[in-house]
């Protein structure tokens, strides 16, 4: 308020000398060069600085908080050992453990198993993202890495702490293949800045470092980065299996009220593929709902709408075309009518409510989580997926468009098969193939699951057609009623 005064007064007394007939432009230009130094000044002082944002942000996270992940939890614990008993291993004459890289998909837990590792080691904990040392001007990046390290020691001293974690996210963004980027000395400063801070780190020092990083692309990664010395330890950190998804809805639901019909197994069972942050989401996104009809509880039904959303986007009130949604109706039932027929019992509903990017959706029935296909069932998954385009040309005259989505997936599935020496060209090497031979060998198996595809719909014609009509009606039916379906129609 003081301050608003001074100014007031200070433009008042100007614009009165100015109006007096003195001379005021030099005072004015003082003034704007004084301005724009104070601004130049404040702006750089609150430059987003690698680490300044999360300074001891572990929110109190321990291994305990993170759902599945027993393998990389056991391989890290192992590794946070040299640190626990650094005085040990330094009797030993052991090389202390400079770098642990964790790698894997997105929103498996990564961030939280660094801020963990924290914890269980009583380090102060800093963090930083790849891309924040990024930088057009040369020396920036190499000088952000210096600062993080000399901040992550000062962070330490001043909380009392012995070690200190550096946790950078995206590495690849920072520590790519050298050599490789356009404004490439930059890049290679920041990277060679980094190996250069952990090669200095000592035994001896005050404050012991460690520095994790994570990646979804470690193959993009400079070799250098995990030569011995640096980066000595790659943790994988998968996507969760069933058990592991289990826990991490265990997790996430343990501050939520859940009706008594709820069955999170179940739910761990029809979200093959989820990450951690996926299952976080939907457990969210189940509270939304309820919260939204004002009920005080998280009803299953809850949970099976939140897997939708979370796999396919939010509910749409866009109004859909009458043929259009005709169309929608006859291309799900194609898909639906004939994985029932290949795959008995794989369809769990079938709805045409548009949700994100689909127009309507087969949701398929839960199973056990699988890491291996065989021949029949490839085939059998493109034969569904190119079902919904051909009972648009069947039962409706012509295909459309919406079923570009659909051949891609078939293709990708083809394309899988041939590489893993499922085709006529037996076991083959990806990088001994032309593109044409590939690209021919996965339109034949598409081909030939098109031709069987083309029958299979004329034969179930009247239980498409059925489908359809209780699709329109209806929006979303249950597997049991396309089962009953097919058996009457058929
Ligand atoms: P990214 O690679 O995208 O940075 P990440 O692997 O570092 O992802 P996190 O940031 O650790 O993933 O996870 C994001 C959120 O997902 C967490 O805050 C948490 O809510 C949830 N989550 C992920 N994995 C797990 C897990 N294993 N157990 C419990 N929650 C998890």
């Amino acid at each position: 308020m003081v301050k608003e005064i001074l100014i007031a007064a200070g433009l008042g007394v100007l614009a009165y000398l100015g109006w007096s007939g003195v001379d005021i432009w030099p005072v004015v230009i003082l003034l704007v060069l004084l301005g724009a130094v104070v601004a130049v000044g404040w702006h750089q002082h609150w430059l987003p600085r690698p680490g300044r944002k999360v300074e001891g942000a572990t929110q109190g996270i321990t291994f305990d908080d993170i759902g599945g992940q027993a393998t990389a939890k056991n391989e890290l614990k192992e590794a946070l050992e040299f640190l626990l008993k650094a005085d040990q291993t330094e009797r030993l004459g052991i090389r202390p453990l400079k770098g642990i890289l964790l790698t894997g998909p997105p929103g498996t837990g990564k961030t939280l198993l660094a801020k963990a590792a924290a914890n269980y080691t009583g380090s102060a904990f800093l963090s930083a993202s790849g891309s924040e040392f990024v930088e057009m001007y040369a020396g920036v990046g190499a000088q952000r890495v210096r600062q993080l390290f000399a901040d992550a020691r000062r962070l330490a001293r001043r909380e009392g702490r012995g070690s200190a974690i550096i946790f950078i996210d995206e590495i690849e963004v920072m520590a790519g293949k050298r050599g490789q980027h356009q404004s490439h000395l930059e890049y290679d400063q920041t990277l060679n800045q980094l190996l250069v801070e952990m090669d200095g780190m000592n035994v001896h020092d005050d404050v012991r470092v460690l520095v994790m990083a994570a990646s979804n692309r470690a193959d993009l990664l400079d070799q250098a980065l995990l030569r011995p010395g640096r980066f000595d330890r790659v943790v994988r950190v998968d996507l969760p299996d069933w058990a592991g998804r289990l826990q991490i809805l265990q997790l996430h639901t343990r501050n939520k009220p859940l009706a008594s019909d709820v069955d999170l197994a179940a739910i761990a069972r029809e979200t093959f593929g989820f990450s951690g942050a996926h299952l976080e989401s939907l457990c969210n996104e189940a509270a939304i709902l309820a919260f939204r009809e004002g009920r005080n509880q998280i009803t299953m039904a809850d949970l099976k709408s939140a897997v939708d959303k979370v796999m396919l986007g939010e509910k749409l009130d866009r109004q859909v075309h009458k043929e259009e949604r005709e169309r929608v109706a006859v291309h799900e039932s194609g898909h639906a009518v004939i994985a029932e027929h290949l795959q008995p019992g794989s369809v769990a509903s079938v709805t045409i409510i548009p949700r994100g990017m689909a127009l309507g959706f087969v949701r398929p029935a839960p199973e056990p989580d699988r890491w291996l296909r065989t021949v029949s069932e490839l085939r059998a998954e493109i034969a569904v997926l190119l079902a919904g385009s051909t009972a648009e040309r069947i039962l409706l005259g012509q295909p459309s468009t919406g079923a570009a989505n659909d051949f891609e997936k078939a293709f990708d599935i083809a394309r899988q098969m041939v590489l893993a020496g499922l085709s006529p060209l037996g076991v083959v090497q990806e990088e001994a193939l032309s593109p044409e031979t590939l690209y021919q060998a996965v339109r034949d198996i598409v081909a030939a699951e098109r031709e069987r595809v083309d029958r299979l719909v004329e034969s179930y014609r009247a239980a498409i057609q059925a489908l359809s009509q209780r699709l329109l009606a209806e929006e979303t039916v249950s597997g049991d009623v396309v089962r009953a379906l097919l058996h009457q129609v058929a």
